[in-house]
């Protein structure tokens, strides 16, 4: 599904409440109980050759809330409604063209799967077009004791299991690709108990509780799956203004600050900012070079994703030489939540 789109919140008011709320929200965390049996355990490995929140992101996670509501299992709104996997991203077209492997997270027997769709954003095909085949390209697997696991959103033709095949951890099952019911490059994932789609993130979390459950991924994968409530997923300076559609396609990365671009333009991509967050970009030139900030209103709304833009046009036959620092912050409620500087140097010598 899309990324663009917003995502409504619907705890925000609780959250602002009086302390004594907060109070009885929190307890109703820590009674929570699991209902997770030992014996039911499955060990997840990641089901991407990528590595979470450096080359790929989890851009939404179970939803949790039966309503038409929404709620990760961390209380957030980083999710859809009756979103039932994991969608884990990667930042643009051209990494998916060099090919982002998608690997079996246990061992089992596949039982089913697709490969001829074609790898066209549901923004251009339509809804229509894809009705029925939601999951596009894709491949399930059994495992022992009642588990399944599926894979959705492949590269035409690049799977390379098939039904009755025999599946180790790790194995290679096809490539990350932009096919079914999907406008960005990631994967869906899918877990199953019982032929019921369950959170791997909170395995057992009763309705209505937040931070409950178990994880049902491998103690080795370790910090990397840890919940970040905003993230920073694409950052540098370019030439020329960025637009979306240069970030996700990878082409901005080929317009690079030279002495003569016709702008200098540092950008951020975030994904995960939430209604009420305060961004700001800051550029910082050389010397006295005069380079403007972009100060944010507080965002009305969540955002899925969002992109901020800080730079000017070239005015002089050069741009001053030197280093260019950009520094983007994101504020909430007047605390600093999230903080990154880069630079780059740029101009005549
Ligand atoms: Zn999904």
């Amino acid at each position: 599904m899309t990324a663009n789109a917003d995502t409504t919140h619907s705890t925000h008011s609780a959250k602002r409440g009086l302390p004594l709320t907060r109070l009885a929200l929190i307890s109703l965390c820590l009674g929570a109980a699991t209902d997770a049996k030992a014996d039911e355990a499955i060990a997840l490995a990641l089901p991407i050759k990528c590595q979470p929140g450096v080359s790929c992101f989890f851009q939404n996670y179970v939803d949790h809330d039966a309503s038409d509501k929404v709620r990760d299992y961390r209380g957030g709104a980083r999710s859809y409604n009756s979103h039932d996997g994991t969608d884990i991203r990667i930042r643009n077209q051209e990494i998916q063209k060099r090919g982002v492997e998608v690997l079996a997270a246990a061992p089992g027997r596949v039982t089913g799967g697709r490969n001829d769709m074609e790898d066209v954003s549901t923004r251009i095909a339509g809804k229509a077009a894809i009705a029925g085949k939601e999951c596009g390209n894709g491949v399930i697997i059994e495992h022992a004791d009642g588990w399944s696991t599926q894979y959705c959103h492949l590269a035409k033709s690049s799977i390379r299991v098939k039904p009755g095949d025999q599946i180790k951890t790790g194995q290679p099952i096809g490539l990350v690709g932009l096919s079914g019911d999907t406008e960005f490059f990631h994967l869906h994932f899918t877990v199953r108990y019982r032929g019921k789609a369950v959170d791997p993130f909170a395995f057992g979390a009763p309705e209505k509780a937040c931070g409950a459950g178990r994880s049902l991924w491998a103690a080795s994968l370790g910090e990397q799956m840890q919940y970040r409530p905003r993230e920073i997923i694409d950052f540098g300076f370019a030439g020329i203004a960025p637009t979306m559609e240069l970030i996700e396609s990878g082409e901005i990365e080929k317009h690079a600050v030279t002495q003569d671009a016709d702008a200098l333009v540092a950008y951020v991509r975030a994904i995960g900012l939430q209604a009420g967050d305060q961004q700001t970009l800051a550029v910082q030139g050389p010397g006295d070079t005069s380079m403007p900030t972009n100060a944010l209103p507080a965002l009305d709304r969540d955002k899925a994703q969002f992109l901020v833009l800080a730079g000017k046009k070239r005015t002089e036959a050069a741009w001053p030489a030197g280093r260019y620092v950009a520094t983007y912050t994101v504020t909430r409620d007047g605390a600093e939540v999230l903080r990154k500087t880069f630079e780059v140097e740029a101009g005549a010598r």
